[in-house]
């Protein structure tokens, strides 16, 4: 693998689009720096150039497999250089977010831009210089060691993949390094191509889309008549064309659709009749039962009124019937204390009874004993 050995001895070219990217992200740097420590472009600078670019450092090419050992290094250092925490944590505390030093740097970029210490073309040497010590590998630039002056270089400067060239299209202001050619080419919105759906226009490929899409005389379109069945396939450029010629048979379709749709109104009109009757059924069937309904009320108005006049009688009834028990409950008593009385005349006939039963058993006695002194007494001398 190849040292890098020097930029005097070596081709300045480098991949011009990667350099601007670098640019680019040097400004961010330089205006976040600028934007947490309070300080100018050119206090910045230094600082940044001894960070990114050690003395006395050579960055070896990998020996390993590994890709651009020394564009990693490149990318951590200036991810570090553009934190909060990139140099040191002093001041680290000075945002309470990381929201807040992106807005402070976008404020800052405009300025830092400005600067002269850092416009644009000393952004770009800045990163030539970047990728001259970074790239090893020689992926973004030239690096060729030339002998000034010989016509091998001049040939070389002619022929390096890296040497920068401007996008021939018109109207585009692209740069881009030769070996980018094909890929800017092949998606320059300024390139001029022939119409994609094969017109006699030439058209730049941003405006193809709208081309395509409107007024491009190849740009399929349907046929006004495709709604009532006309299946041509044509382009917008044949249509007025296609109308003067089908117009017989754009004809037969309207009638035949115009014929189909007389017949669906005859049907409509016949089915409106049918429902017409159907409604008037309905409506005679409806009243008849409002009439039945009324009559059924007259009726239930007339239960109801009978109704009330049996219920005033079975109030009746049921007063007569609680006085009759009353009655009945008197007589009740009265019967019970007939039976009592009843009952005290047995026990007395029964007492009297006993009695006079005694009286005549003593009676008898008397008798026999009265009969047995008369015999005495007809006995006695
Ligand atoms: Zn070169
Ligand atoms: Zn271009
Ligand atoms: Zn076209
Ligand atoms: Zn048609």
């Amino acid at each position: 693998m190849a040292l890098y050995a020097g930029p005097a001895l070596s081709c300045s070219y480098c991949d011009v689009e990667e350099q601007q990217k670098l640019s680019e992200r040097l400004l961010q740097v330089v205006a976040s720096q600028c934007a947490i420590r309070k300080l100018s472009a050119s206090e910045v600078l230094p600082r940044l150039r001894k960070e990114l670019l050690p003395d006395g450092e050579l960055i070896r090419a990998s020996t390993s497999s590994a890709p651009s050992r020394g564009l990693a290094l490149l990318e951590q250092r200036l991810e570090k250089a553009g934190s909060r925490k990139g140099w040191g944590d002093a001041l680290a505390l000075q945002f309470t977010s990381k929201d807040e030093l992106l807005r402070r740097t976008s404020a800052r970029v405009r300025e830092v831009a400005a600067a002269r210490e850092f416009n644009e073309s000393a952004r770009a040497a800045l990163a030539l210089e970047l990728l001259q010590h970074y790239d090893c590998e020689r992926e973004l630039h030239c690096g060729e060691r030339l002998e000034p002056s010989t016509e091998a270089t001049a040939r070389h400067k002619v022929h390096c993949v890296f040497r920068p060239v401007s996008c021939a299209n018109d109207g585009c202001t692209a740069m881009y390094s030769a070996r980018g050619e094909a890929a800017h080419d092949a998606q320059c919105g300024f390139k001029l191509l022939p119409c994609e759906l094969g017109c006699s226009e030439h058209l730049i490929r941003s405006a193809m889309a709208a081309h395509t899409a409107g007024p491009c005389p190849n740009r399929p379109v349907d046929c006004p008549f495709k709604a009532v069945g006309c299946g041509a396939h044509v382009t917008q450029g044949e249509l007025a064309h296609h109308l003067v010629e089908a117009t017989p048979a754009h004809l037969m379709i309207m009638l035949e659709v115009f014929s189909q749709q007389q017949k669906q109104l005859n049907a409509c009109g016949a089915h409106m009749t049918a429902q017409e009757t159907l409604i008037i059924q309905q409506r005679a069937a409806l009243e008849a039962a409002y009439s039945d309904f009324t009559a059924m009320e007259q009726k239930l108005q007339a239960a109801e009124e009978a109704n009330k006049a049996l219920r005033k009688d079975l109030d009746g009834a049921l007063k007569t019937l609680s006085s009759v028990s009353k009655q009945q409950e008197a007589q009740g008593k009265r019967s019970a204390a007939l039976a009592e009385d009843l009952a005290k005349l047995g026990t007395q006939q029964k007492t009297l009874k006993q009695h006079v039963h005694s009286e005549l058993s003593k009676t008898t006695a008397e008798c026999a004993d009265l009969s047995i002194r008369v015999r005495q007494l007809e006995s006695a001398p």
